[in-house]
């Protein structure tokens, strides 16, 4: 502890430091020094006046009564600082922006999964309101200056392991989006991006990222829960509320939203209900209506609006399983009705991404089952690829957040210690999230069950130093190895480290 009020004093905040110190040992407190280490170290403080914000914010989260001692999230501070912006943007903006960026920032490296009851989710979904709600001009002003294609697809590069070609159609896209939303002169039809790629190969990860970059609000949602617009449940109506609801309520800034919907393709089979209706083809109708550029209209609390989606960006996902055969379908149909041999030639290449993508048009899709007006409206079309076990090892390591990023700094700041992976460590974690089936997907759960254990026990170990996570260790079947300060194998490390050759005789 005495590390972190060193290093707060160097930054000019000693006396949030003193303060501190005299609440140490309280459960609530701690985290909070954690926080402010981190803060500290991780990020160049440039605003120590933004620093004492944050301060004050625990110190109102520690004071409200009405707050559990043992709940910790970080939402509290969100609520404190919003409101402090209810009562005055002009006074509050500036400190609570740089804070927003930090907690993004901090939150973002623990929310790689897609889990509903995250609070990670929960936690950026309100910096994304607070921002949208408080400071909606700022955050599209910071992100047109990053999008020209290239760029976001470099920032891609840093988080999202291969899938050129769905990065390259989204950036483009994303970048079209901007220039179309500067023009509201001008009458649109939406633009429509589809990716075709199995699951857990990064298509939500992508547009995660997009999201992040863009400030835009954006839906993610699983069409194949949609129903047929004369029965109850869910419709077009309750995305585009939902679209709404993520652009803090603002009509125009929801107009220029974007909606990913999921599973499109599960919405492309004949679903027939109980009274003979083909659920799907009116989904399919309705999903129409927006996609053209139609005027919606949205109720909420008895009051109803229109809400015009020319302007909105929609990326429609799905597996599209099978969609070979209606591509080889397509050939075999073709080539008999021109006598020639384009079939046979076929029948001798590979299955795979590139053959979908090398053949993939409107007609394959109207073939899978989507309406031909619906297949029209589709503007680009990025195939991914199935992840194999070397994308898999570098999901693990290369992404600036990685899974194991994440995990060393979970474990760095319980207990100063450093957490390694073998090689062999990383190769049979790619191996079981392989055979699970769901792509990278199963990753996150191999890795943090190999460390359950670790997190629980290295906060116990004095002078722990290492934490050496082996093949064992991730497939459950042996402990980590644990490494102090004064073992044989740290001296041993820093012997070579220092140069040294390591022979008998030094031995
Ligand atoms: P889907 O393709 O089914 O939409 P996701 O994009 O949600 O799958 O991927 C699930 C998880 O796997 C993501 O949260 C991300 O952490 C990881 N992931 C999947 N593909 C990649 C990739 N190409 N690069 C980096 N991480 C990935």
């Amino acid at each position: 502890m005495i590390n972190i009020f060193k290093e707060m004093e160097k930054k000019g905040i000693s006396e949030a430091a003193v303060r501190l110190k005299e609440g140490a040992g309280n459960a609530v407190t701690e985290y909070i020094l954690q926080h402010l280490v981190l803060v500290c170290e991780e990020i160049r403080v440039t605003d120590v006046d933004a620093l004492g914000y944050l301060e004050i914010l625990f110190y109102r989260v520690l004071e409200d009564a009405r707050i559990k001692q043992k709940d910790r999230s970080l939402i509290h501070i969100l609520n404190k600082m919003e409101e402090d912006l209810e009562f005055s943007v002009s006074i509050f903006g500036e400190r609570s922006e740089f804070i927003l960026d930090f907690l993004e920032a901090d939150t973002l490296i623990n929310a790689t999964q897609k889990t509903a009851n995250d609070p990670e989710k929960e936690i950026l979904g309100k910096i994304l309101y607070i921002r949208r709600t408080y400071f909606a001009g700022e955050v599209k002003e910071k992100a047109r200056s990053v999008q020209k294609p290239m760029e976001t697809a470099a920032y891609l590069d840093e988080h999202v392991i291969g899938q050129r070609d769905a990065k390259m159609a989204i950036a483009t896209a994303v970048y079209g989006h901007e220039k179309r939303i500067k023009n509201p002169e001008k009458r649109f039809v939406p633009d429509v991006v589809l990716l075709i790629g199995p699951t857990g190969c990064g298509k939500t990860e992508i547009m995660r990222r997009i999201r992040d970059i863009t400030g835009l609000p954006m839906v993610f949602t699983d069409v194949s829960s949609l129903g047929a617009s004369q029965f109850r449940g869910r419709h077009k109506e309750d995305i585009l509320l939902e679209l709404y609801e993520k652009a803090g309520r603002k009509k125009s800034l929801a107009e220029k939203g974007i909606v990913f919907m999921d599973e499109f393709d599960k919405i492309l089979l004949p679903a027939i209900s109980d009274r003979g209706v083909n659920v799907h083809d009116d989904v399919q109708s309705q999903l129409l209506t927006m996609l053209e550029g139609s005027e919606v209209e949205l109720k909420l609390e008895s009051q109803s609006f229109l809400l015009d989606t020319s302007r909105i960006l929609f990326v429609l996902a799905g597996a599209f399983q099978g969609i070979d055969e209606y591509i080889r379908q397509g050939i075999k149909e073709r080539s008999e009705a021109s006598g020639s041999i384009g079939f046979n030639a076929m029948l001798d290449k590979e299955m795979d991404a590139s053959f979908i993508r090398e053949n993939i048009d409107h007609e394959v899709l109207m073939r899978y089952g989507m309406k031909r007006e619906l297949a029209g409206r589709i503007s680009s079309i990025a195939v991914l690829e199935k992840l194999g076990k070397n994308e898999l090892i570098r999901i693990l390591t290369e992404p600036k957040d990685s899974i194991t990023a994440r995990l060393s700094r979970e474990l760095k700041l319980s207990c100063k210690a450093e957490l390694i992976f073998t090689d062999e460590a990383l190769e049979s974690a790619a191996e079981m999230a392989l055979k699970d089936g769901s792509g990278a997907r199963a990753l996150h759960g191999i890795m943090t069950a190999a460390v359950r254990d670790v997190l629980y026990r290295a906060p116990d170990m004095s002078g722990l130093k290492k934490v050496v996570i082996d093949e064992k260790t991730v497939k459950g079947e042996g402990s980590a190895r644990y490494i102090f300060e004064d073992s044989i194998e740290d001296t041993i490390d820093s012997y070579i480290a220092e140069g040294n050759e390591l022979n008998e005789e030094s031995l």
